[in-house]
């Protein structure tokens, strides 16, 4: 095999395949290298939620995008990737969450989301079975939804192989060095070179970047995840409650039900493991919320990782080393970023420039921290 490439890729999750997917598109000769499987990272341990509901122009824009996408994988792939459009029910418990909706609601118009906010008794119609004990109101977008990541993945796979793209699976790249041309060594001493990189290595892509003196403002941290078996279908958003002891669950369209909460304090570092008390934890916060839950057997629970930023927003740009790109940070959100981010991305590369703006997503702004919910 004559290992020289155009791009290589590390790292194959949702953000180096969606990349890989449209560079192929474009008949660049590319490589996806990867230490695990395909989503073997983050990408494999997501609960697929896809929405549109948030706070920044960029976001919100390139999420219509990826919504879009989507809705056109089936046909372009040839099998289902199971999206569908349940919607998102955001619960606001307090003034103050509250609040924090109807600016976003603002914004999210402006951009042509078809958003409202809807009272308890709007959400007992739109959920029967939500207990509206404290809720004060909702916001709910319909057009927001769900797909299978692994069936994504396996799409953007056999697309990339059609197109003649190579993989390296099961081979961590240990060194990585520029000198004209990038030189990437993996764990056996194969050697790649190339002449640009992608690092999409999600909660690894922070000490990657150090083998090429890249200093990166990522922090990993953990975030567990449980699924039942099937029930028969009883709700169909992803409903979310924000409050510190909240969580967010929806039920897939093979009716088991899939759900998460955010730790309070975060748990940092690259964690893949499962705690003891998430699952009595998640129990109580669901059924508190869908009182019919509670009969709902457990099937599995897991742990992978969000990798975050100080402002919450992603890195999506050339480095200050010509020729190599980061997309990482991608907080609870990579997963439904990934396509359309993968698009703009791999224009970039082969063309030098943006057609959307992303300077919120830049390598050199300002990190102003904001740990601000609903990011
Ligand atoms: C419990 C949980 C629930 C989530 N729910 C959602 C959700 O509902 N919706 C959503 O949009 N997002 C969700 N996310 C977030 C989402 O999973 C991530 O943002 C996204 O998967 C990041 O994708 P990525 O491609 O950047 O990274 P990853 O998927 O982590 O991919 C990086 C890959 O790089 C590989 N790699 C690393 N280092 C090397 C190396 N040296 N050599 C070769 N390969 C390497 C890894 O093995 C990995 O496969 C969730 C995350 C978790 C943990």
């Amino acid at each position: 095999m004559n290992n020289n490439y155009e791009v290589a890729i590390i790292g194959g999750g949702i953000i180096g395949m969606a990349t890989a997917y449209y560079l192929s598109k474009k008949d660049i000769k590319l490589v996806v290298i990867e230490k695990g499987y395909i989503g073997a990272g983050s990408t494999g341990r997501c609960i697929g939620g896809i929405r549109q509901q948030f706070s920044n122009h960029t976001t919100i824009r390139l999420m219509k995008q990826s919504i879009e996408l989507f809705s056109q994988m089936e046909d372009e792939f040839g099998f289902t990737v199971e999206f569908y459009r349940g919607g998102y029910l955001l619960l606001a418990h307090d003034k103050n969450t509250e609040k924090v909706f109807k600016k976003n609601i603002k914004i999210q118009q402006k951009e042509k989301i078809n958003i409202s906010l809807l009272s308890p008794d709007d959400i007992k119609k739109l959920v029967p079975h939500i207990n509206t004990d404290g809720i004060i109101s909702g916001a709910f977008c319909p057009d927001d939804g769900q797909a299978f990541p692994f069936a994504v993945l396996r799409g953007y796979k056999k697309i990339i192989t059609e197109n003649r793209g190579d993989f390296f699976l099961r081979k961590e790249v240990v060194k990585l060095n520029k000198n004209k041309n990038f030189s990437i060594i993996l764990e056996d001493g194969t050697k790649i070179e190339a002449e640009k990189v992608l690092l999409s290595t999600g909660p690894w892509t922070r000490e990657l970047g150090e083998k090429v003196g890249l200093n990166l403002p990522l922090y990993p941290e953990r975030h567990e995840a449980m699924i039942t078996e099937r029930m028969p279908k009883f709700f169909k958003q992803m409903i979310v409650d924000y409050r510190s002891d909240g969580c967010y669950f929806h039920q897939l369209i093979n009716g088991q039900v899939i759900g998460c909460y955010t730790p309070v304090p975060n748990v940092p570092g690259i964690r893949e493991d499962a705690s003891f008390e998430f699952l009595p934890n998640i129990a109580w916060r669901m059924t508190r919320l869908v009182p019919s839950l509670k009969n709902a057997s457990v099937l599995r629970h897991w742990g992978g990782c969000y990798t975050m930023t100080p402002d919450g927003n992603p890195i999506l740009d050339e480095s200050e080393i010509e020729g190599l790109y980061v997309a990482s940070g991608m907080s609870g959100h990579g997963f439904m970023f990934g396509p359309a981010m993968g698009k703009h991305l791999a224009k970039f590369i082969v063309e030098g420039k943006w057609d959307m703006d992303f300077k919120d997503f830049s390598i050199n702004r300002s990190f102003k921290i904001s740990r601000e919910h609903l990011k």
